[in-house]
C-alpha cells in the first residue's frame, strides 16, 4: 500500500512488560523506512481527544528495558460507540494518519477490528498481555517476563515456607486461563496447581497434600490461578485445608499487580522488536486487520477476527509433567 506515509502507534487495555520495546520497534522501523510516526497517548481515549505526539528514532531512546508503557494505557468507553469511533477517525484524518498499530489484548483488537470495518482504515495488532490468552501466537508480550517474576516470587516464598514447614497458597493472575499458573508452577516446583481449565476437586487436593506430608516434604506450595474452578477463593481454600488437615500451618500470598510490572525479559524485548518490524512492514505490504504472532519461532499473521474469537489451549503435556514432578 504505497499510500501509507504516516503510522500511529498506541498501547491499550491492560499494560504488560515489553510494550515499550514494541513502541520503540514500530517508531524505529518507521524512521528506517522514512515514514512519519505518531504516538497516541492513553489508547483509544487519547485517539478521540487528539492526544498525539510526533515520534522519531530518538523519541524512544532508553525505553527497551522499561516496564509499563511510555504512551500510557487506558480503557475507553466512548470508543465502544459508533460516535466515539467517528471522533477517533476524525482526529486521525486531521493528523493525516494513514494506518495504526495497536499494542494490547482482545478488547483492544475488537475495537480495532470494528474501526477497520467501519472506516476501511488499515490496522495491525501486536499482542501485549501477560496472560498469554490470545489465539494466533504462542507468546504474547509480557508473558515470559511475568513467568520469571512469578517464579522468583515463589522461590522466595519457598524459602520461608521450608524454614517453618508451612503450606503456602499462592494466587497468581489468570481469570480465564491458567498459563501463568501452570508454567510458573512447574518452574517453581509447586505441589499442586489449580487452573481454570480443569476442576480436579477438593478431595484430590487434600489427598495430594496428605501424600506430600507423608513423603517427608518440608514445605508445600499450591499455585492458584484467580479463576480456578474449586468454587473457593484462595483464602477460603486455605481455610478449608486448615480445617481438614490441621497438621498444616497454612499461609496465603496473593501476588497481584507486581506480576504486570518490571523490566521485560530478553525474550520479550526480542519478540517485541521483531513484532514491531513485522507490523509496520505488513501495513506497507497492504496487509490490514491482522495480528502479528509467533509460532515455531517464526512471525505469522492471523486475522484479528480469528485472534479475538479463538481460544488458547492449556498444554496437556505440561499438566502431565506437573503431575509426575509432584510425586
Ligand atoms: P485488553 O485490550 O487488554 O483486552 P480491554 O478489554 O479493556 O483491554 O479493551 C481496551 C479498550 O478497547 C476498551 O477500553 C475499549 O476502548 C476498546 N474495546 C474493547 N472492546 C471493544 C468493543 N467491543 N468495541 C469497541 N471497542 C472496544
Amino acid at each position: 500500500m504505497g499510500d501509507i506515509k504516516k503510522i500511529a502507534v498506541f498501547t491499550s487495555g491492560g499494560d504488560s512488560p515489553g510494550m515499550n520495546a514494541a513502541i520503540r520497534s514500530v517508531v524505529r522501523t518507521c524512521a528506517y523506512l522514512k515514514l512519519e510516526c505518531v504516538g497516541i497517548y492513553r489508547g483509544y481515549q487519547g485517539m478521540i481527544e487528539g492526544d498525539f505526539k510526533e515520534m522519531n528514532a530518538r523519541s524512544v531512546n532508553n525505553i527497551i528495558n522499561k516496564g509499563g508503557t511510555i504512551l500510557k494505557s487506558a480503557r475507553c468507553k466512548e470508543f465502544r460507540t459508533k460516535q466515539g469511533r467517528q471522533l477517533a477517525y476524525d482526529q486521525l484524518k486531521k493528523e493525516k494518519v494513514d494506518a495504526f498499530v495497536v499494542i494490547g489484548g482482545d478488547g483492544s483488537f475488537t475495537g480495532a477490528m470494528l474501526f477497520n470495518k467501519e472506516f476501511d482504515f488499515p490496522v495491525i495488532g501486536i499482542p501485549g498481555t501477560i496472560d498469554n490468552d490470545i489465539f494466533g501466537t504462542t507468546f504474547t508480550l509480557g508473558y515470559d517476563t511475568a513467568l520469571n517474576t512469578v517464579v522468583e516470587a515463589i522461590d522466595k516464598i519457598r524459602d520461608t515456607a521450608s524454614s517453618h514447614n508451612r503450606l503456602f497458597f499462592v494466587e497468581v493472575m489468570g481469570r480465564d486461563v491458567g498459563h501463568i499458573a501452570l508454567n510458573s508452577g512447574v518452574g517453581a516446583g509447586a505441589e499442586e496447581i489449580l487452573i481454570p481449565e480443569e476442576d480436579l476437586g477438593l478431595e484430590r487436593l487434600l489427598d495430594s497434600l496428605k501424600r506430600s506430608k507423608k513423603s517427608g516434604k518440608s514445605s508445600s506450595i499450591v499455585i492458584v490461578a484467580e479463576g480456578d474452578k474449586t468454587g473457593k477463593n484462595v483464602f477460603e481454600l486455605a481455610e478449608y485445608v486448615e480445617e481438614h488437615l490441621p497438621i498444616y500451618d497454612v499461609r496465603v500470598s496473593v501476588l497481584g499487580h507486581m506480576q504486570r510490572g518490571g523490566s521485560p525479559s530478553c525474550y520479550d524485548r526480542v519478540l517485541a522488536s521483531r513484532m514491531g518490524v513485522k507490523a509496520v512492514e505488513s501495513l506497507l505490504d497492504g496487509k490490514t486487520n491482522f495480528m502479528v504472532g509467533v509460532k515455531d519461532n517464526k512471525l505469522i499473521l492471523t486475522p484479528i477476527e480469528k485472534a479475538v474469537k479463538g481460544h488458547t489451549k492449556i498444554d496437556s503435556e505440561l499438566i502431565r509433567v506437573s503431575d509426575i514432578m509432584t510425586t
